[in-house]
C-alpha cells in the first residue's frame, strides 16, 4: 500500500480502495459509537477525515488521539455521507506515532493570538494559519526563480560576509572571531582588526547588489536571492534584522526598463499565487474578513483575492518625487496636521504614511515614484541633469509602502568617482567595484525586492515577523 499525502488522497478520491495516511490530529470529536479525526499533514490546507467507529479500537489507542498527536491510519476512502469533506477514511488501524498531552502543547483548537504563535514560533507551523502562510512563501521563492529562468536571468550568490556597506547606512553587524573581552589594539588603541580572521573588519551583507553588478556587466541579466542583514533598530511591522531579498541587474537596462521589468515581475508572482495557492488564499482571506469585522466600515481594507486581482488589472501609476511632493504638500492629512512627519519642503524622505497616502487615498493603485533627490538616495545611483536628483525608484504598494527600491546604476566613473567623495566613501577599497565603470561600462539598472513584503502583501499579513518562520527583530533571536 503507497502511503498518500492528504493533497494527494482529496486529489485521487476513488482510485484507492486502501490508502495509508500519517499525518497530526487537528481536532477529534463525535460520541459514543463514533470519532471524527481531522488528519492534517502539511500538503493542504485541507484535513483528511478519518472515522473511527469506538468498537474497533481499543479505548487506550482513542485516549491518545488528541490535538498535536501524530498519527499513521489504514483504512478504507470512502465518499463522505457528512457535508464539509467529499471523501474520508473509515479507519481500519491506528497507530499513535506520537503522543501530544493535552494539558501541555500549547497549540490547542481555538483561537491563538499572534502574538502567543509568535512566542511559540515552533510549534506554530502547526496551525492552519501557519500552514497557508508557508505554503505561499514557499510557492513564491519557486514562482520568483520561475520567472527569472524564463526570463535569461542568470542566479547569482553573493556572499553574505562582506568588508563593504553597499547601502552606506552604516546598519551592519559586524562578523568577527575577535574576544570581545580582550581584542588587540593597535599603536593608537583601536581594535585592530588586521588581527581578525578576514585580516580586515568585515560584516553581514545588507545587499548583494554590488556583487550583483559585476556579475551583471558580464553574464547580461542576474538576479540574487538571499538573506540580508540590517542592524536597524527599527522596532515596525515592516522590518526585520534578517530578511531575504531578490535583487536582479541588467545590463544596457535604463530607469524606463528597470519600471518595466519590475511590474512585469510583481504581476507574474500575484497573478502565480492565485493560479497556485488559492485553497490557501481563501484562507487567509476569510480570516482576515473576520478581522476586519471589527473595524469601522471606512478602515476595512479590500477583501483578498480582490486586491491581489485590482493590482493585476490595473497598471502602476509613474511620477516623479517632484510630483509626489507636490501632491503631498497639498493633501488634506497635510493641512490638517494629520501626517506624523509633515511635508513642507522638496528634500525630505518619505515616511511609509506618505507612500500609503500616495496609494491607499491619492491613486488607488501601486505607485512608481522616481527621481529622487541625491542626498537620501545611495551613492550608486544615476545622477540626473538636473545635478539634484538621481534616477531612482520606489515601487510603492497598499498596506506595505516601499516593496521595491531600485536604480539605474551610475555608469560614469569621474560622476561615481565625485559622488563618493562627496560623501567621504573610501574609493580605494571599493576599486574593485570601480572597475566596472573603468573597463566596458554600460548603462545598467537593478532593484531589490524585500521577500518578506511581498508575503506582507500577498497572505494579507499585517505583521513581517509573522510571514517568516524566524524572525529576527531587535532584542529577539530565540529559535
Ligand atoms: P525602508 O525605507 O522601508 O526601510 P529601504 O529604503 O531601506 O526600505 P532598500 O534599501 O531599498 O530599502 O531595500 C530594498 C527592499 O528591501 C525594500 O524595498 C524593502 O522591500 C526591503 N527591505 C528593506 N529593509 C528591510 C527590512 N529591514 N526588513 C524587511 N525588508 C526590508
Ligand atoms: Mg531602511
Amino acid at each position: 500500500m503507497k502511503r498518500l499525502s492528504v493533497k494527494e488522497l482529496l486529489q485521487t478520491a476513488g482510485h484507492h480502495e486502501t490508502v495509508e495516511a500519517r499525518g497530526w490530529v487537528r481536532t477529534k470529536r463525535g460520541n459514543k459509537q463514533v470519532n471524527f479525526i481531522a488528519l492534517n499533514d502539511g500538503s493542504t490546507i485541507h484535513n483528511i477525515q478519518v472515522v473511527a467507529e469506538t468498537e474497533r479500537f481499543p479505548e487506550e489507542v482513542l485516549k491518545r488521539v488528541t490535538t498535536g498527536a501524530a498519527l499513521a491510519v489504514k483504512g478504507v476512502l470512502v465518499e463522505s455521507a457528512g457535508s464539509g469533506q467529499a471523501f474520508e477514511i473509515q479507519a481500519r488501524e491506528i497507530v499513535v506515532l506520537g503522543e501530544a498531552d493535552p494539558e501541555k502543547f500549547p497549540i490547542q483548537p481555538k483561537k491563538h493570538s499572534l502574538e502567543f504563535l509568535r512566542d511559540n514560533a515552533h510549534l506554530r507551523f502547526r496551525t492552519n494559519l501557519f500552514g497557508a502562510i508557508f505554503r505561499v512563501r514557499h510557492a513564491m521563492a519557486f514562482a520568483i526563480h520561475d520567472y527569472f529562468n524564463a526570463h535569461g536571468f542568470y542566479y547569482i550568490h553573493t556572499p553574505l560576509v562582506t568588508a563593504s556597506d553597499a547601502e552606506g547606512a552604516g546598519e551592519m553587524f559586524r562578523v568577527t572571531t575577535l574576544d570581545a573581552l580582550h581584542p588587540p589594539l593597535t599603536a593608537e588603541g583601536e581594535v585592530d582588526y588586521k588581527q581578525d580572521f578576514f585580516g580586515r573588519a568585515t560584516n553581514l551583507t545588507v545587499s548583494g547588489q554590488l556583487e550583483g553588478e559585476l556579475a551583471a556587466m558580464a553574464l547580461g541579466k542576474i538576479y540574487t536571492f538571499g538573506p540580508t542583514f540590517r542592524a536597524e533598530n527599527s522596532n515596525t511591522t515592516r522590518h526585520l534584522a534578517e530578511f531575504w531579498m531578490i535583487e536582479p541587474e541588467v545590463a544596457f537596462n535604463d530607469l524606463h526598463d528597470n519600471m518595466e521589468l519590475a511590474e512585469d515581475f510583481l504581476k507574474y508572482l500575484i497573478r502565480y499565487a492565485l493560479d497556485h495557492c488559492m485553497d490557501d488564499l481563501l484562507y487567509l482571506s476569510q480570516r482576515l474578513q473576520e478581522e476586519e469585522k471589527e473595524k469601522k466600515a471606512e478602515e476595512r481594507s479590500m477583501e483578498l483575492i480582490e486586491k491581489l486581482r485590482f493590482v493585476l488589472e490595473n497598471p502602476f501609476e509613474h511620477l516623479t518625487y517632484t510630483e509626489a511632493i507636490d501632491v503631498l504638500k497639498s493633501s488634506k492629512p497635510n493641512k490638517n496636521g494629520k501626517f506624523q512627519y509633515p511635508i513642507d519642503r522638496w528634500g525630505v524622505d518619505l515616511q511609509s504614511e506618505h507612500e500609503r497616502y500616495l496609494v491607499e487615498k491619492h491613486f488607488k493603485r501601486p505607485v512608481i515614484l522616481t527621481d529622487y533627490p541625491a542626498a537620501i538616495k545611495a551613492f550608486y545611483m544615476k545622477q540626473n541633469p538636473d545635478g539634484k536628483s538621481v534616477a531612482a525608484m520606489d515601487v510603492l504598494f497598499p498596506q506595505i509602502g516601499e516593496i521595491i527600491g531600485g536604480s539605474q546604476r551610475e555608469e560614469n566613473l569621474e560622476k561615481l568617482l565625485g559622488r563618493m567623495n562627496a560623501l567621504g566613501l573610501p574609493a580605494e577599497s571599493m576599486s574593485w567595484y570601480l572597475d566596472t565603470r573603468r573597463f566596458g561600462t554600460a548603462v545598467h539598472s537593478g532593484f531589490g525586492l524585500g521577500f518578506e513584503r511581498l508575503l506582507l502583501f500577498v497572505t494579507g499579513m499585517g505583521n513581517i515577523r509573522d510571514v517568516i518562520p524566524f524572525p529576527r527583530t531587535p532584542k529577539n533571536a530565540e529559535f
